[in-house]
């Protein structure tokens, strides 16, 4: 890249790098107060993605010193053993997050699983409670890749109050809740979607642009405004001179020129969807200890006064 443009770069992997190292001394914390953040994940199946993403995931786990606990299930479980494997886990004090690792095998109905999850130890953000709770603005477990996006937005520009959101997608674990906590944070939010008319004259006003399509370089520099920020959430592996590459739905080259910043594909968005599933995990934690505490004062009051 021409060093011109440097500093255009959000480097996602040194913010993921520092969210780990917030969470860890968190964990530290917590730790000395008698309290150890657990994660479990649930991968069903051979989808051998999958099986990256999860060993990503325990990485980053061990690393923050959460303490994870996988569970691996055949291709065919059936649904009722995966619904008892999470019953087990909800109903385990000792486990404060719980990820059941998508796509699962198309005989199982991966909204009753999500569902399944206690929405406390939904670390991903895809219970109907979470994802209500996120929509009046409550605060919730927010799904982890537009929770990564704001950090960056926010370590960039401080205070994105007023500013002109577009986000190019609007599937419910990118697009719907990227707009909910850009509109929490007091921007004006645009959504562009497969149906949209005139989507480059929209995302051109945009000071902000996020895009979450799925469709290689499809943002060239027709869409950009000149200084916007650019997240490019989009992971999509081509075959280009002889050999796989990973690409965004971002055509970085052409919009380079144009944009204050923008985050590169691989090292931008991907590494701060799992620190922030991690960060979710300890706000887990702490919220259950919070309410378990609650529960017991009850508790206590009743046996006194009842
Ligand atoms: P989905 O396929 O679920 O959604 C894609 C969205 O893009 C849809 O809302 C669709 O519109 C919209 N779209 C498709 N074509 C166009 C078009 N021509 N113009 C405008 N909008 C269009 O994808 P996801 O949201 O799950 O993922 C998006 C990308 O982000 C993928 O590349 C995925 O791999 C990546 N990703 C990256 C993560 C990370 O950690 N960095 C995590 C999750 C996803 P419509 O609703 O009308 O069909």
């Amino acid at each position: 890249m021409n060093s011109q443009h440097s500093d255009k770069l959000i480097d996602g992997k040194a913010a993921a790098a520092q969210v780990i190292e917030e969470v860890a001394a968190e964990v530290a914390t917590l730790k000395a107060e008698g309290l150890e953040p657990a994660l479990a994940v649930v991968l069903i199946g051979d989808d051998p993605a999958s099986h990256v993403y999860v060993r990503n995931k325990v990485l980053r786990a061990e690393q923050a010193g959460i303490r994870s606990l996988e569970f691996r299930m055949q291709a065919d479980s059936s649904a009722a053993a995966v619904l008892e494997v999470i019953a087990g886990l909800n109903a385990d004090p000792g486990v404060h997050g719980i990820l059941v690792q998508l796509p699962l095998p198309a005989h199982i109905d991966e909204r009753l699983v999500l569902q399944a999850i206690d929405p406390a130890k939904d670390v991903d953000g895809f219970h109907s409670d979470n994802v209500g709770g996120l929509s009046q603005g409550r605060p919730v477990l927010t799904p982890c890749t537009p929770a990564g996006c704001m950090r960056l937005l926010r370590d960039r520009l401080g205070d994105l109050a007023g500013k002109h959101a577009v986000v190019v997608g609007r599937s419910n674990i990118v697009g719907k809740p990227m707009a909910a906590l850009l509109l929490a944070a007091d921007c004006s939010v645009t959504v562009l979607h497969s149906r949209s008319r005139e989507p480059q004259t929209l995302s051109r006003q945009a000071d902000i642009l996020i895009a979450a399509v799925g469709r290689p370089r499809m943002i060239d520099a027709a869409w950009i405004k000149p200084g916007a920020v650019v997240i490019d959430v989009g992971i999509n592996r081509i075959e280009e001179d002889g050999r796989t590459r990973l690409v965004g739905d971002v055509d970085f080259d052409s919009v380079l020129p144009l944009v204050s910043a923008i985050t590169p594909v691989p090292g931008g968005v991907g590494p701060m969807t799992i620190a922030l599933l991690m960060q979710n995990t300890v706000t887990a934690a702490r919220q259950q200890r919070k309410q378990a505490a609650a529960r017991s004062a009850e508790e206590a009051t009743c046996l006194s006064t009842c």
